[in-house]
């Protein structure tokens, strides 16, 4: 599968960033917490990107999809908006 996974509808949607596929990063609080007084703006992008969960969106059926990918841990977690 590599740089897709697939949504519960069967729409395979893109995980990977700076693709132009509109991912989103979760930041936590606790990790705002920590101040890092040395670490560069960049140094900080960079560590938000390896640790952040990714949340991406499926363009068919508008599901959320919070992805959590490590190198020892793979989580995929799915969100359906109310229906109107
Ligand atoms: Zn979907």
């Amino acid at each position: 599968m590599g740089s897709w996974i697939r949504c519960k509808c069967n729409q395979l949607v893109h995980k990977n960033l700076f693709c132009s596929t509109g991912i989103s990063l979760v930041v936590t609080e606790e990790f705002l917490d920590v101040e890092r007084p040395e670490e560069s703006a960049q140094d900080l992008v960079s560590e938000i990107i390896l640790t952040s969960e990714r949340m991406l969106k499926c363009s068919n059926c508008g599901r959320i999809i919070l992805l959590k990918e490590s190198k020892d841990e793979f989580e995929l977690r799915f969100f359906s908006p109310d229906s109107e």
